[in-house]
Protein backbone atom coordinates (compact mmCIF):
# COMPACT_ATOMS: atom_id res chain seq x y z
CA UNK A 1 0.00 0.00 0.00
CA UNK A 2 1.56 3.43 -0.87
CA UNK A 3 2.36 5.27 2.32
CA UNK A 4 -0.03 8.47 2.34
CA UNK A 5 1.67 11.86 2.41
CA UNK A 6 2.10 14.13 5.30
CA UNK A 7 2.82 17.32 3.81
CA UNK A 8 5.44 18.81 6.35
CA UNK A 9 3.97 21.48 8.85
CA UNK A 10 5.88 25.10 7.92
CA UNK A 11 8.64 25.04 10.14
CA UNK A 12 7.99 27.52 13.28
CA UNK A 13 10.34 30.54 13.61
CA UNK A 14 11.12 29.51 17.18
CA UNK A 15 13.35 26.73 17.56
CA UNK A 16 11.63 25.16 21.30
CA UNK A 17 14.45 23.02 22.69
CA UNK A 18 12.63 20.84 25.19
CA UNK A 19 14.15 20.95 29.25
CA UNK A 20 15.83 17.26 29.72
CA UNK A 21 13.45 14.67 31.11
CA UNK A 22 10.72 17.19 30.80
CA UNK A 23 6.77 15.55 29.78
CA UNK A 24 5.76 15.50 26.31
CA UNK A 25 2.52 16.94 27.10
CA UNK A 26 4.32 20.17 29.40
CA UNK A 27 6.94 20.87 25.98
CA UNK A 28 3.73 20.52 23.72
CA UNK A 29 1.79 22.96 25.97
CA UNK A 30 4.84 25.20 25.80
CA UNK A 31 5.29 25.24 22.26
CA UNK A 32 1.26 25.72 22.04
CA UNK A 33 2.01 29.13 24.26
CA UNK A 34 4.75 30.08 22.49
CA UNK A 35 2.68 30.41 19.24
CA UNK A 36 -0.28 32.00 21.39
CA UNK A 37 -2.44 28.62 21.16
CA UNK A 38 -3.65 26.18 23.18
CA UNK A 39 -2.24 22.34 22.93
CA UNK A 40 -5.69 21.40 21.31
CA UNK A 41 -5.09 24.16 18.81
CA UNK A 42 -1.58 23.28 17.96
CA UNK A 43 -2.24 19.71 17.68
CA UNK A 44 -5.02 20.92 14.95
CA UNK A 45 -3.12 23.48 13.45
CA UNK A 46 -0.55 20.83 12.67
CA UNK A 47 -3.08 17.67 11.14
CA UNK A 48 -2.63 15.78 14.25
CA UNK A 49 -6.46 13.86 15.41
CA UNK A 50 -7.55 15.53 18.34
CA UNK A 51 -5.90 13.24 21.08
CA UNK A 52 -8.22 10.46 22.73
CA UNK A 53 -8.75 9.80 26.31
CA UNK A 54 -8.16 6.59 27.66
CA UNK A 55 -10.81 5.97 29.91
CA UNK A 56 -7.94 4.58 32.65
CA UNK A 57 -7.66 8.41 32.95
CA UNK A 58 -10.71 9.14 34.50
CA UNK A 59 -10.35 6.75 37.32
CA UNK A 60 -9.07 8.07 40.39
CA UNK A 61 -5.18 7.48 40.13
CA UNK A 62 -2.58 7.86 42.65
CA UNK A 63 -0.98 10.95 44.48
CA UNK A 64 2.20 10.80 42.22
CA UNK A 65 0.76 9.73 38.56
CA UNK A 66 0.39 12.28 35.81
CA UNK A 67 -1.94 12.29 32.95
CA UNK A 68 0.94 11.95 29.68
CA UNK A 69 0.27 12.59 25.88
CA UNK A 70 1.45 10.32 23.75
CA UNK A 71 2.25 10.63 19.93
CA UNK A 72 2.41 8.14 16.95
CA UNK A 73 5.39 8.43 14.79
CA UNK A 74 3.82 10.26 12.25
CA UNK A 75 2.61 12.67 14.72
CA UNK A 76 5.96 13.02 16.25
CA UNK A 77 7.45 13.73 12.43
CA UNK A 78 4.78 16.73 12.12
CA UNK A 79 5.72 18.14 15.41
CA UNK A 80 9.74 17.87 14.83
CA UNK A 81 9.31 18.73 11.31
CA UNK A 82 7.29 22.20 13.24
CA UNK A 83 9.77 23.04 15.98
CA UNK A 84 13.17 22.00 13.76
CA UNK A 85 14.63 19.27 16.07
CA UNK A 86 14.92 16.43 14.57
CA UNK A 87 12.98 13.55 16.10
CA UNK A 88 15.43 11.76 18.19
CA UNK A 89 16.69 14.53 19.23
CA UNK A 90 13.32 15.17 21.00
CA UNK A 91 13.16 11.60 22.30
CA UNK A 92 16.47 12.17 24.17
CA UNK A 93 14.95 14.99 25.89
CA UNK A 94 11.77 13.71 26.20
CA UNK A 95 11.28 10.18 27.92
CA UNK A 96 8.01 9.13 27.23
CA UNK A 97 8.44 10.82 23.43
CA UNK A 98 8.46 7.44 21.68
CA UNK A 99 6.49 5.12 23.73
CA UNK A 100 2.76 4.84 21.92
CA UNK A 101 2.06 1.51 21.03
CA UNK A 102 0.82 1.84 17.54
CA UNK A 103 0.44 -0.68 14.99
CA UNK A 104 3.29 -1.11 12.72
CA UNK A 105 3.83 1.48 9.86
CA UNK A 106 0.92 4.04 10.98
CA UNK A 107 -0.88 6.32 8.24
CA UNK A 108 -2.00 8.89 10.31
CA UNK A 109 -0.91 11.61 12.98
CA UNK A 110 -2.33 10.31 16.32
CA UNK A 111 -2.28 11.40 19.94
CA UNK A 112 -3.80 9.39 23.02
CA UNK A 113 -3.93 10.93 26.65
CA UNK A 114 -3.12 8.09 28.85
CA UNK A 115 -1.50 7.72 32.48
CA UNK A 116 2.02 8.41 32.17
CA UNK A 117 4.34 5.39 32.93
CA UNK A 118 7.04 6.67 35.54
CA UNK A 119 6.25 9.32 37.77
CA UNK A 120 6.79 13.13 37.01
CA UNK A 121 7.77 16.18 39.52
CA UNK A 122 7.65 19.75 38.91
CA UNK A 123 11.48 21.04 38.42
CA UNK A 124 13.37 23.33 40.09
CA UNK A 125 11.33 26.52 39.71
CA UNK A 126 14.24 28.74 39.94
CA UNK A 127 15.94 26.50 37.58
CA UNK A 128 13.30 26.25 34.84
CA UNK A 129 13.22 29.92 34.79
CA UNK A 130 16.73 30.66 34.09
CA UNK A 131 16.47 27.39 31.48
CA UNK A 132 13.16 28.80 29.58
CA UNK A 133 13.01 32.19 30.24
CA UNK A 134 9.38 31.88 32.11
CA UNK A 135 8.15 31.56 35.27
CA UNK A 136 5.24 28.38 34.24
CA UNK A 137 6.37 25.05 36.13
CA UNK A 138 8.04 22.40 34.16
CA UNK A 139 6.61 18.75 34.87
CA UNK A 140 9.80 16.55 34.72
CA UNK A 141 10.52 12.74 35.03
CA UNK A 142 13.43 13.16 37.48
CA UNK A 143 15.96 10.34 38.09
CA UNK A 144 16.47 10.20 42.15
CA UNK A 145 19.57 11.80 41.93
CA UNK A 146 17.87 15.14 40.47
CA UNK A 147 15.55 15.49 42.50
CA UNK A 148 17.75 17.14 44.82
CA UNK A 149 18.96 21.19 43.60
CA UNK A 150 21.42 21.93 45.37
CA UNK A 151 22.10 25.42 43.96
CA UNK A 152 18.63 26.55 44.82
CA UNK A 153 18.33 24.23 47.61
CA UNK A 154 15.10 22.87 46.54
CA UNK A 155 13.67 19.32 46.87
CA UNK A 156 11.26 18.09 43.68
CA UNK A 157 8.75 16.70 46.05
CA UNK A 158 6.08 15.49 43.24
CA UNK A 159 2.22 15.94 43.65
CA UNK A 160 0.24 15.08 46.25
CA UNK A 161 -3.08 14.64 46.52
CA UNK A 162 -5.83 14.71 49.32
CA UNK A 163 -8.69 13.54 48.69
CA UNK A 164 -9.14 13.67 45.53
CA UNK A 165 -7.54 18.06 45.49
CA UNK A 166 -3.95 18.45 44.81
CA UNK A 167 -2.08 20.17 47.82
CA UNK A 168 -0.32 22.94 46.47
CA UNK A 169 3.18 22.17 47.95
CA UNK A 170 5.49 20.67 45.01
CA UNK A 171 8.87 21.64 46.56
CA UNK A 172 10.70 21.76 49.78
CA UNK A 173 13.38 23.92 51.57
CA UNK A 174 16.15 22.65 52.36
CA UNK A 175 17.89 25.80 53.36
CA UNK A 176 18.16 24.85 56.95
CA UNK A 177 18.59 21.18 56.44
CA UNK A 178 22.30 21.33 55.01
CA UNK A 179 22.65 17.49 55.89
CA UNK A 180 20.25 16.81 53.21
CA UNK A 181 22.33 18.85 51.03
CA UNK A 182 25.65 16.95 52.07
CA UNK A 183 23.97 13.36 51.61
CA UNK A 184 23.51 14.24 47.91
CA UNK A 185 27.15 14.73 47.10
CA UNK A 186 27.90 11.25 48.81
CA UNK A 187 24.66 10.31 46.97
CA UNK A 188 26.35 10.92 43.73
CA UNK A 189 29.86 9.75 44.71
CA UNK A 190 28.58 6.80 46.21
CA UNK A 191 26.66 5.87 42.55
CA UNK A 192 29.65 6.74 40.95
CA UNK A 193 31.68 4.41 42.41
CA UNK A 194 29.26 1.62 42.95
CA UNK A 195 27.09 1.50 39.46
CA UNK A 196 24.51 -1.20 39.85
CA UNK A 197 25.45 -2.73 43.57
CA UNK A 198 25.33 1.43 44.97
CA UNK A 199 21.55 1.46 43.28
CA UNK A 200 20.60 -1.62 44.74
CA UNK A 201 21.43 -0.58 48.42
CA UNK A 202 19.56 2.49 47.52
CA UNK A 203 16.39 0.75 47.08
CA UNK A 204 16.75 -1.75 50.09
CA UNK A 205 17.96 1.69 52.33
CA UNK A 206 14.79 3.31 51.09
CA UNK A 207 12.29 0.88 52.07
CA UNK A 208 14.04 0.56 55.18
CA UNK A 209 14.04 3.93 56.40
CA UNK A 210 10.71 5.00 54.48
CA UNK A 211 8.89 1.47 56.68
CA UNK A 212 10.61 2.97 60.18
CA UNK A 213 9.49 6.80 59.18
CA UNK A 214 5.64 5.37 58.97
CA UNK A 215 6.05 3.70 62.21
CA UNK A 216 6.64 7.01 63.40
CA UNK A 217 8.31 5.73 66.69
CA UNK A 218 8.37 7.86 69.62
CA UNK A 219 12.27 7.96 70.14
CA UNK A 220 12.68 9.10 66.70
CA UNK A 221 13.30 12.86 67.05
CA UNK A 222 15.93 13.51 64.42
CA UNK A 223 13.25 13.13 61.84
CA UNK A 224 10.06 15.49 63.22
CA UNK A 225 12.98 18.24 63.92
CA UNK A 226 13.99 17.79 60.31
CA UNK A 227 10.67 18.03 58.78
CA UNK A 228 9.69 21.40 61.55
CA UNK A 229 13.36 22.80 60.02
CA UNK A 230 11.66 21.91 56.29
CA UNK A 231 8.64 23.45 56.66
CA UNK A 232 10.06 26.59 58.82
CA UNK A 233 8.60 25.30 61.99
CA UNK A 234 5.40 25.41 60.42
CA UNK A 235 2.81 22.55 59.94
CA UNK A 236 5.68 19.85 60.63
CA UNK A 237 3.37 16.68 60.71
CA UNK A 238 2.50 17.88 57.35
CA UNK A 239 5.56 18.14 56.09
CA UNK A 240 6.51 14.71 57.96
CA UNK A 241 3.84 13.16 54.87
CA UNK A 242 5.00 15.62 52.04
CA UNK A 243 8.85 15.44 51.93
CA UNK A 244 8.94 11.51 53.25
CA UNK A 245 11.92 11.01 50.89
CA UNK A 246 13.93 13.98 52.01
CA UNK A 247 13.65 13.74 55.84
CA UNK A 248 14.81 10.48 55.55
CA UNK A 249 17.34 10.68 53.09
CA UNK A 250 20.54 11.23 55.19
CA UNK A 251 19.86 8.05 56.87
CA UNK A 252 18.99 6.57 53.52
CA UNK A 253 21.98 7.64 52.05
CA UNK A 254 24.18 6.15 54.90
CA UNK A 255 22.32 3.32 55.01
CA UNK A 256 22.92 2.00 51.18
CA UNK A 257 26.34 2.98 51.51
CA UNK A 258 26.86 0.60 54.92
CA UNK A 259 24.60 -2.25 52.84
CA UNK A 260 27.15 -1.80 49.64
CA UNK A 261 30.14 -2.51 51.46
CA UNK A 262 28.97 -4.45 54.74
CA UNK A 263 31.54 -6.70 56.31
CA UNK A 264 31.19 -10.26 55.53
CA UNK A 265 31.79 -11.28 58.91
CA UNK A 266 28.23 -9.84 59.50
CA UNK A 267 26.87 -13.04 57.31
CA UNK A 268 25.41 -15.53 60.16
CA UNK A 269 22.45 -17.21 60.05
CA UNK A 270 19.29 -15.03 61.05
CA UNK A 271 17.46 -16.47 63.71
CA UNK A 272 13.74 -15.15 64.13
CA UNK A 273 12.99 -13.11 67.02
CA UNK A 274 16.34 -12.88 67.86
CA UNK A 275 18.78 -9.86 67.31
CA UNK A 276 21.57 -10.17 64.60
CA UNK A 277 25.15 -8.63 64.18
CA UNK A 278 24.00 -6.60 61.01
CA UNK A 279 20.89 -5.35 63.08
CA UNK A 280 23.34 -3.94 65.67
CA UNK A 281 25.53 -2.47 63.36
CA UNK A 282 23.08 -0.27 61.53
CA UNK A 283 21.67 0.57 65.03
CA UNK A 284 24.96 1.90 65.59
CA UNK A 285 26.10 3.08 62.79
CA UNK A 286 22.28 5.59 62.83
CA UNK A 287 22.77 5.99 66.36
CA UNK A 288 19.06 4.92 67.05
CA UNK A 289 19.82 1.82 69.76
CA UNK A 290 15.71 0.66 69.01
CA UNK A 291 16.77 -0.41 65.25
CA UNK A 292 18.08 -3.67 67.30
CA UNK A 293 15.12 -5.09 67.18
CA UNK A 294 14.85 -7.39 64.67
CA UNK A 295 10.94 -7.24 64.26
CA UNK A 296 12.04 -3.79 62.07
CA UNK A 297 13.39 -6.33 59.32
CA UNK A 298 11.99 -8.14 56.48
CA UNK A 299 12.75 -11.78 56.64
CA UNK A 300 16.20 -13.18 56.14
CA UNK A 301 17.38 -9.45 55.46
CA UNK A 302 20.64 -10.17 55.47
CA UNK A 303 20.44 -12.60 52.76
CA UNK A 304 18.88 -10.15 50.57
CA UNK A 305 21.82 -6.82 50.67
CA UNK A 306 23.95 -9.05 49.26
CA UNK A 307 24.19 -7.39 45.52
CA UNK A 308 24.68 -10.23 42.72
CA UNK A 309 25.14 -8.58 39.43
CA UNK A 310 22.69 -9.99 36.50
CA UNK A 311 19.80 -10.26 38.79
CA UNK A 312 18.81 -6.38 39.47
CA UNK A 313 15.82 -6.09 37.95
CA UNK A 314 15.97 -2.28 36.95
CA UNK A 315 19.20 -1.63 34.86
CA UNK A 316 21.07 2.08 35.19
CA UNK A 317 20.44 2.45 31.31
CA UNK A 318 16.35 2.61 32.14
CA UNK A 319 16.77 6.64 32.40
CA UNK A 320 15.41 9.06 34.46
CA UNK A 321 15.17 5.45 36.88
CA UNK A 322 13.72 6.60 40.36
CA UNK A 323 13.59 4.10 43.03
CA UNK A 324 9.82 3.87 44.38
CA UNK A 325 10.19 2.63 47.94
CA UNK A 326 5.91 2.83 48.38
CA UNK A 327 3.34 4.14 46.48
CA UNK A 328 3.21 7.31 48.56
CA UNK A 329 -0.31 7.18 50.85
CA UNK A 330 -1.90 9.93 50.80
CA UNK A 331 -4.21 8.46 53.52
CA UNK A 332 -1.30 9.58 55.81
CA UNK A 333 -2.59 13.16 55.23
CA UNK A 334 -5.89 12.30 55.62
CA UNK A 335 -5.38 10.52 59.00
CA UNK A 336 -3.57 13.64 60.35
CA UNK A 337 -7.02 15.33 59.63
CA UNK A 338 -5.62 18.00 57.01
CA UNK A 339 -8.19 19.53 55.03
CA UNK A 340 -7.90 19.54 51.15
CA UNK A 341 -7.03 23.35 50.28
CA UNK A 342 -9.93 25.42 48.97
CA UNK A 343 -10.33 25.35 45.16
CA UNK A 344 -9.89 28.54 43.85
CA UNK A 345 -12.60 29.66 41.35
CA UNK A 346 -11.04 32.60 39.78
CA UNK A 347 -10.15 32.43 36.46
CA UNK A 348 -6.65 30.91 36.45
CA UNK A 349 -6.43 28.11 34.35
CA UNK A 350 -5.55 29.91 30.95
CA UNK A 351 -2.65 26.79 30.22
CA UNK A 352 -4.89 23.68 31.21
CA UNK A 353 -6.40 22.38 28.11
CA UNK A 354 -6.82 19.51 26.46
CA UNK A 355 -5.32 17.56 29.03
CA UNK A 356 -5.39 19.09 32.94
CA UNK A 357 -1.81 18.66 32.51
CA UNK A 358 -1.84 16.15 35.85
ZN1 LIG B 1 17.50 25.07 40.84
Amino acid sequence: MPRRHHPAPHASIWRLAPVQWETTVSYLQRLARRHHLNTAELLHGLGIHPPLLHPECTKPYGPYTSIELYLNAPSRGLIAAFVGIPDQHLAHALPEWNRYRDKPDPQSPRARLRLASAYAVTGCPRCTLARTGQPHPVPQYLPDTHLICRRHRTWMLGHHTLADTRLPVEHADLSRTPEILAAHRIHIRFLRRQGPAADHALALAMNLTETWRRAGPAEEHIWPARARRIGNNKRARLWYALAREAITYPETIALAQFLARHPRTLHVPERPGRTHPLHTAIATLLDRPRLENPALYPDQFSNRISYTPGRHPYPRSQSPYRHNPFNPSPTELTKLGYQPPRPRTTAGSKHAPPTNNQ
